[in-house]
């Protein structure tokens, strides 16, 4: 025993910490094919994680397999910039509405924490309001009130809500600067600003809440939120790390009609390959070294492997086949899904955006925070579901519950309609092993 924990270095048996799913434990897969994966065992699983997200076109798509072979006969290029780059920025900034310009970096998190650097640094502002459960990543300023904190925030003067962790090894002082607020709280917003006064440096936000397994702003809200972070002199920051690339080539600021000033992107952007961007208005942008004193780099930014890749996925997803076959999808998935939950007279509510479908077990109302979810959500129900889906049905990440709520089932354009339905029918018969019982 102290001789396999001596010769296990990764720690609980993870390098990359989200590979250890809840309930399941981590998972060894060998291959990839499609959305399918091969488990060291042999097994293949149909995948519904599809890489947190970020495999739109699959686990192997040949558009970016083509890609980054092609540039991989160029050797490295690692930190120099060639026409691909030019390329990427010019095709990304013409089909997403806030960009002018775009900076490249590796990472979701990194890009949300330089999107609120660049909004301190253009108001001069300190404050960043944030909606509880909406997930910008674990950096250490907007890791606060998200669905690893221990509950949901109680509900302070003027809808402000008690400010709660992410994780343990942040002290308060890292979150003293951020304000967190329920989702679709036009009021907290509005008294947020009226209390912080000339202190709010930008709203930050998911434009579809998929932290919370899908809720979508209330109708008229995002223009809401636009009008006021402009009258406040404060921008808008729409994190479109997990919304971009997904749904339509411009993001949820197309679908919604509403133009933040800057915006994180990542995930689908390099459709698998590790690459993330913050984009917007030039008179921001314009803020980033060199043109400005703002300090937004590293060594492994703008990777030209990644960038080849990402390249290939915008020109690729341009026609929207792709998406027009995932919503296609989409809509298959969500109507199998309330067929069975019907079957079985269990209430859920089901929304899906950009191929990612949230199912809110134990309620038939659409939730609008996250304090009602995890009022209602189920989790040792959902927990025990998701076991036998993922253990017994080969359904990887199918109706996976977080620590509140449900993880988005995602789909790529390597699903298929056999597969929706197959799932469809294990989920009907894993229900019917089940009994269901709320919260
Ligand atoms: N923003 C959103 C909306 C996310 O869902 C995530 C990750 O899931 C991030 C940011 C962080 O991205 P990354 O994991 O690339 O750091």
């Amino acid at each position: 025993m102290v001789m396999d924990c001596l010769r296990e270095t990764r720690v609980g048996n993870v390098l990359s910490g989200w590979n250890h799913l809840s309930v399941v434990g981590p998972i060894n897969v060998q291959n990839t094919a499609g959305a399918r994966i091969q488990l060291s065992s042999g097994e293949w699983c149909d995948d519904y994680i599809m890489g947190w997200g970020s495999c739109l076109l699959g686990h192997d798509s040949p558009v970016i397999k083509h890609s980054i072979s092609k540039a991989l006969e160029r050797g490295f290029l690692q930190q120099y910039e060639t026409d691909e780059h030019r390329l990427l920025s010019e095709k990304f900034c013409a089909v997403v509405p806030c960009a002018e310009k775009l900076r490249l970096v590796n990472s979701g998190l990194e890009a949300t924490m330089y999107a609120t650097r660049i909004a301190r640094a253009v108001t001069g502002k300190r404050i960043i309001i944030k909606f509880e459960g909406h997930f910008h990543g674990l950096n250490d300023s907007l890791t606060w009130n998200v669905d690893s904190s221990p509950r949901s925030g109680e509900v302070l003067a003027g809808g402000e809500l008690e400010r709660l962790s992410g994780t343990v090894g942040i002290p308060n002082e890292f979150g003293s600067l951020t304000v967190a607020v329920s989702w679709n709280d036009l009021q907290a917003v509005e008294h947020a600003f009226e209390k912080y006064k000339d202190d709010v440096a930008g709203v930050i936000l998911e434009p579809v809440a998929l932290n919370l397994g899908c809720i979508k702003p209330d109708e008229g809200f995002l223009q809401k939120l636009r009008a006021l972070t402009t009258r406040h002199g404060a921008l808008l920051i729409f994190d479109e790390v997990l919304t971009g690339f997904r749904a339509n080539i411009g993001g949820a600021q197309k679908d919604f009609a509403v133009t933040p000033d800057i915006a994180a992107f990542g995930k689908a952007f390099g459709c698998g390959m590790p690459i993330a961007g913050i984009a917007g208005k030039a008179e921001y942008m314009d803020v980033i070294a060199p043109r400005g004193p703002v300090q937004i780099s590293g060594t492994n930014t703008g990777r030209y492997l990644s960038v080849s890749a990402a390249l290939a996925a915008i020109e690729h997803l341009q026609d929207g086949a792709v998406h027009r076959h995932v919503a296609a999808l989409e809509s298959q998935l969500k109507s199998g899904l309330r067929d069975v939950f019907d079957k079985h007279r269990i209430p859920c509510h089901i929304d899906g955006y950009g191929g990612r479908i949230g199912v809110h077990i134990g309620t038939s109302e659409r939730p609008r925070t996250m304090k009602e979810i995890e009022g209602f959500y189920p989790i040792d129900f959902a927990q025990k579901l998701f076991y036998l889906l993922s253990c017994e049905y080969n359904l990887y990440g199918f109706l996976m519950p977080l620590g509140y709520c449900p993880e988005p089932v995602t789909l790529s354009a390597a699903h298929t309609a056999e597969m929706i339905a197959d799932a469809c029918e294990r989920l009907d018969s894993a229900l019917k092993r089940i009994p269901f019982h709320g919260k």
